[in-house]
């Protein structure tokens, strides 16, 4: 007699439940996963002692008929899915029929529900996978359905939950982020007698991020529209083509399939002044369904990549609709995972738009300094992106066609010519004398510090500035509605009138809106960094012919780095050749750097691709490789500025694309508000 014999269904639900209930949050996420395909507008979660001895959910959803009511904890038993061609096109939450016989197998459920075409409703109860009790009942319309101590017959996984306030903590993040992505229906929770969120229907997305986060995160968080992306599939007919327009992609499409697929994105992601320490802000719904993925995840650092250190994450609340079979959802039991069709498209996408929005929203920067320092010897770029190191991503990309994998965010140089026009500060003079670290008086005269002229004249409405230093002379009280609203725009830097620096490394300015302090270095990096990639973009990278071409002598690895990237180098304004073995000559480099920068710029340059994979992302290495040059060449802390000086790098600074961030990441200017030094000075 044979060894292998079929598992009875109670054996494999609870091996089922393995994959599918984690913790009281994923039995929240399928409950609610399968309330919402059940057309629920109205959604009560209540739990007890963080989900482990209670979770119930209530919704006004369709319900369900006896028969099925009873069908629905088989296993892969499910209403939405009929045969193998309805798995390429998924329009629900739910497909895959485990979630009710999973559950059930691990706790003591009570599901009562009744759809509108039955008069009465029907109540089952499940202990272990036991069935207990089916009888009919007198209910409402839709679904209730309460679980009991869950794992309370599975004592290993039991002991792997956390702490009650933890486990609730995932359950109440959950439900917060299923209420943001559905904002026009009710959703309810509650812990014990305390209430945790309740939203009413709301028409937009903004509303339910104000009605869950209150407005200072608003503030904080930049609305990125609906946009769109077309990927044309097949060659387009003489009425669909535009000049210019992507070509054919060779997919191995099917011949009735749509010329084209549109991306579309929406949602909010956080100013680059919010730094978190971990991922868990980031929320990514992919046709409206909660997902953890990487390619997702890659693709929102890059996009904040030079603008945050690379140990932090922003807040996001991404929503990417797409057609359903563009996205393989079926690779987890779990759900959360997904596979593009088109990854590095969709990729691209996410990334551009986000960073686009990003640069178009000019966020000013925080008056707090900035929250972890990155060290000042870190090496520029010395990561890919926020976090999630190459190596970790290089799994996800394997099965993606690289195809557009390489295409660069859209550098149109948007506010042309102004770091060009303006004349340039030569920063070989600027770093002749490095003194000692002190403080000491601005190098030119600088414009005397007053309170009454500028900063006051341009306050809107009916605040004359006579009036206010009437108030100051005479001690009083300073009228709150005379002093100018924070400035949130930083085209006010090219006001600042500079006073001197601190330390000779930061420049103190008045600004209409109080006191600015602008570190130097990083100030004068951003803007050479965003100079050489706009000349990088628009393919025309100053360069300086060295006058001996300099040999250097590369390790194998750098050797093998090196031919990878000699292509993106030469374009950056390296002139190399190989040279025997191991051994480059360098005959000229970008004219923004010194002579005697360059090899230790090649050396770091090599450092920071070590170990990517061959199909990491170009943009990546370009903007890694302009803010390796940018950083070598910014005029240094220790250097002594004359008010000319500071007031170009200022001016300069202002018409940069990002001035609130070096492109490392780190803070280039603390704000200190008029509003602030009243307070301050208890004015007000
Ligand atoms: P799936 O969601 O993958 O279909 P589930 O085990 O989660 O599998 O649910 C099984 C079936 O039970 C669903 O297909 C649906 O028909 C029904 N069902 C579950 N929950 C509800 C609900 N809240 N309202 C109406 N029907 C439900
Ligand atoms: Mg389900």
């Amino acid at each position: 007699m044979g060894r292998i014999r079929i598992l009875p269904d109670q054996v494999a639900n609870k091996i089922a439940a393995g994959e599918v209930v984690e913790r009281p949050a994923s039995v929240v996420k399928e409950l609610l996963e399968n309330s919402l395909d059940a057309g629920a507008t109205d959604l009560r979660v209540e739990v007890e002692a963080g989900g482990r001895r209670l979770i119930r959910i209530a919704d006004d959803g369709g319900g369900m008929l006896r028969d099925d009511a009873l069908l629905a904890f088989e296993r892969h038993a499910t209403s939405k899915l009929r045969d193998v061609k309805d798995l390429l096109s998924i329009a629900t939450l739910g497909f895959r029929g485990e979630a009710l016989p999973s559950i059930a197998s691990v706790s003591r459920l009570l599901l009562e529900t009744r759809s509108q075409e039955e008069t009465t409703g029907t109540r089952i109860e499940i202990a272990g996978g036991r069935m207990l009790r089916c009888e009919e009942a007198a209910l409402g319309g839709g679904t209730v359905i309460t679980v009991r101590d869950l794992f309370y017959n599975v004592p290993a996984r039991r002991k792997f939950l956390r702490t009650e306030q933890t486990e609730l903590a995932h359950v109440a993040s959950l439900v917060t982020h299923y209420s943001l992505a559905h904002p026009a229906k009710t959703f309810l929770l509650t812990s014990g007698a305390a209430e945790l969120l309740h939203v009413t229907p709301v028409a937009t997305l903004k509303e339910r991020v104000y009605q869950v986060f209150g407005s200072q995160m608003l503030d904080d968080l930049v609305e990125l529209g609906v946009r769109e992306r077309t990927l044309r599939l097949r060659p387009a007919t003489a009425a669909e083509s535009a000049p210019g327009g992507p070509s054919a992609a060779p997919f191995g499409q099917e011949p009735d399939e749509p010329a084209s697929r549109t991306f579309r994105l929406s949602g909010f992601v956080s100013r680059p002044q919010v730094q978190k320490g971990n991922r868990n802000s980031i929320f990514v719904f992919v046709n409206g369904r909660l997902i953890r993925d990487r390619l997702m995840l890659h693709a929102l650092s890059s996009a904040y990549y030079n603008l945050i250190p690379p140990s932090s994450y922003p807040f996001a609340l991404l929503f990417l609709e797409c057609d359903a079979e563009e996205v393989d959802v079926n690779v987890h039991p779990s759900k959360t995972e997904v596979r593009f069709r088109h990854g590095p498209v969709v990729h691209d996408f996410v990334r551009d738009t986000i960073r686009e929005r990003l640069i178009e929203s000019r966020p000013a920067p925080a008056f707090t300094p900035a929250a972890r320092p990155v060290p000042e010897g870190a090496p520029p770029g010395g990561q890919p992106a926020a976090g999630l190191p190459y190596s970790e991503f290089s799994q996800a990309l394997a099965n993606q066609e690289p195809a557009a994998w390489g295409a660069s965010v859209a550098e149109e140089p948007r506010s042309a010519g102004l770091t060009g026009s303006t004349p340039q500060p030569d920063a070989a003079e600027i770093m002749e004398s490095a003194p000692e670290f002190s403080l000491r008086p601005p190098a030119a005269p600088a414009p005397r510090l007053d309170f009454t002229a500028p900063p006051l004249e341009v306050t809107p409405g009916p605040a004359p500035s006579g009036k206010l230093r009437r108030h100051l002379d005479a001690h009083g009280e300073f009228p709150a509605e005379a002093v100018p609203p924070p400035e949130m725009s930083l085209s006010v830097l090219s006001e600042l009138r500079p006073l001197g620096q601190i330390h000779e490394s930061f420049i103190v300015a008045a600004g209409r809106d109080g006191l600015w302090i602008v570190d130097q270095h990083v100030a004068h990096e951003r803007v050479l960094f965003e100079q050489v990639m706009k000349q990088r973009a628009a393919g025309r990278v100053e360069m300086q012919r060295l006058l001996m071409p300099l040999i250097v002598q590369l390790t194998s690895e750098q050797q093998i780095d090196y031919a990878r990237i000699a292509d993106e180098l030469h374009a950056s304004g390296f002139e190399t050749e190989p040279f025997g073995q191991r051994t480059i000559a360098v005959k000229a480099a970008p004219a923004a750097i010194g002579a005697a920068n360059v090899e230790r710029i090649l050396f770091e340059i090599l450092e920071t691709v070590e170990g990517e994979p061959p199909g990491a992302s170009l943009d990546d290495l370009r903007r890694s490789i302009c803010a390796s040059i940018a950083c070598r060449a910014a005029i240094k802390i220790n250097t002594r500025l004359d008010a000319g000086k500071m007031e170009w790098l200022l001016r300069a600074l202002a018409a940069t694309d990002c001035p609130m961030s070096c492109p490392h990441g780190r803070p280039i200017a603390m704000h200190y508000s008029t509003r602030e030094i009243l307070k301050a000075f208890h004015r007000m």
